[in-house]
């Protein structure tokens, strides 16, 4: 059987086609709207709706809900804090960053709560997450980001090579790391489940209805506008069509593919019986998840990024893409080296120039947006979403003092020094990365520096 490549995602062709909602018919005005119907603009009007039944809120969505990276990713909810917390802490203190990766490891909890009072069945299982190191200098950068997390206040255990393989017997594996604050879920389950308490609770969800800018207190269509008190630009790694922020938030691609059912003896072989999501510390890492209906479903960066910010094709993905994730499967699970390939697919994350996510909202415009998740947005966009009703409602909490609020990165550098860095900088990585399976017992300089000139 071929590899079926692209039509969105796996995970929404495992559902089929959704079933489209209306677009919008003529202008109109709310309360709120949000623009985009991903998890961001999903959890801020089901927060919203919830503590202020009355508000009238509308959803304005280009395709379908889900259609974005929230109904393509990798399933990984995890406390990893979208950014840097260093870097939170050098402008908004360290007790903020502690704090910010505190609430992000309770959001872990607050999504699998909301799911199950709300019977969204999205596969969810809190089985931690398990990163491994293949190399000794993988080792090293996993045992400092284990010292971080634990200054950071999110601690995990490390375990031997021998205990990691007894827990996913990845090939070649030296060590690894585990948090028990991690779950693995079914995306588009997820996002549509969502979409639909959304709905059910009287917001209008408009699909097949692109916004084409953003105003003050606006948001335009080509079937009407739409004005409101309160406009959320919830459009993450698309948001870079919009008028005015080509350089926000670089558009990165990701990309996935998901093998075929795997027989039980296969996975006798393999353990992987806690629904751990799993990483690596390459620098040009994978994730991956044993799924709900026991494929392995694996992402990587692919193709990071195209030229102009150009984002989408529904999910097509190169097939020398295809193939090196292929090869990732093979190198981790060598009885897999054959195995069929049922479905590719790639998504896009927005990146900030210094790779910490926000949310952001000025009272005086109505304007308020999140993002910039860098590839962490699982959870992050449900802190974000409970963030962006506090600071809509007026009021005052621990959510809105949190470090990424109003949090600004500076743009990103005009075309073509933008390509040129980010395909240098991935290049630089995937030296680094052959450099180190080469044997070599320090992280690669080539890697160091292609750090600093990131602004990872
Ligand atoms: C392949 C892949 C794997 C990933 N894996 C993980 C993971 O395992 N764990 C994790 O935490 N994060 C992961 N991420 C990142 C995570 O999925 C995102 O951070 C998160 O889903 C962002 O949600 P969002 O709602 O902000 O954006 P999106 O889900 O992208 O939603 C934006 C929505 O806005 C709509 N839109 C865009 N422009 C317009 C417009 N002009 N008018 C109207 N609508 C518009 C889009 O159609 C889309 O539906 C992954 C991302 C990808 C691509």
């Amino acid at each position: 059987m071929g590899t079926v490549n692209g039509v969105v995602s796996f995970w929404h062709a495992q559902l089929g086609p959704p079933v489209k909602r209306a677009r919008l018919a003529t202008s109109t005005s709310v309360d709120v709207c949000i623009v985009g119907a991903g998890l961001t603009g999903l959890w801020t009007a089901y927060y919203l709706k919830r503590a202020s039944p009355s508000l009238s809120i509308a959803v304005v969505e280009r395709e379908f809900a889900g259609f974005g990276a929230s109904g393509r990713n990798g399933g990984w909810l995890s406390a990893a804090v979208a950014g840097s917390l260093d870097r939170y802490a050098q402008r908004r203190g360290v007790e903020a960053a502690r704090h910010l990766q505190r609430t992000m490891i309770d959001a872990v909890d607050e999504v699998i709560r909301v799911a199950h009072v709300e019977g969204i069945d999205a596969d969810i299982v809190k089985g931690g997450v398990l990163r491994v190191a293949r190399s000794s200098p993988q080792l090293h950068r996993l045992r400092d980001s284990v010292a971080a997390a634990e200054r950071w206040g999110d601690p995990h255990a490390t375990l031997s090579g021998e205990a990691s393989r007894a827990r996913v017997n990845v090939e070649g594996a030296v060590g690894a790391s585990f948090s028990v604050n991690g779950a693995r879920l079914h995306p588009a389950k997820l996002v549509r489940g969502l979409a639909d308490v959304v709905a059910a609770s009287g917001v209008v969800i408009y699909e097949s209805t692109p916004v084409v800018e953003i105003r003050a207190h606006e948001a335009t269509t080509p079937f009407g506008e739409v004005r409101a008190q309160f406009v959320v630009r919830a459009t993450e790694g698309f948001s870079a069509a919009l008028p005015g922020l080509h350089r926000l938030w670089l558009p990165m691609n990701s990309s996935m593919i998901v093998t075929a059912p795997l027989a039980d003896a296969v996975w006798d072989e393999i353990g992987w019986r806690e629904g751990e999501t799993l990483g690596d510390s390459a620098h040009t890492f994978m994730y991956a998840q044993r799924t709900a209906d026991n494929r392995i479903a694996i992402g990587g960066r692919g193709v990071p990024y195209r030229y102009g910010s150009r984002t989408d094709r529904r999910g097509e993905t190169a097939p020398v893409t295809i193939r090196e994730l292929q090869q990732v499967v093979a190198d981790f699970f060598p009885a897999l080296r054959d195995v069929d390939i049922e479905h590719a697919w790639s998504g896009v994350l927005g990146v900030p120039r210094d790779w910490c996510a926000s949310v952001v909202f000025d009272r005086a415009t109505g304007l308020a947006a999140a993002g910039g998740y860098v590839g962490h947005g699982v959870t992050a966009t449900n802190l974000a979403g409970r963030t962006l009703r506090d600071l809509i409602l007026g009021r005052v909490s621990e959510l809105t003092q949190l470090a990424w609020v109003n949090w600004r990165s500076r743009k990103w550098e005009p075309e073509p020094l933008r390509w040129l860095g980010v395909r240098s900088l991935y290049l630089a990585y995937r030296a680094a990365d052959r450099s180190e399976a080469s044997g070599r017992s320090d992280t690669s300089r080539i890697a160091r520096v292609a750090d600093i000139i990131s602004g990872q």
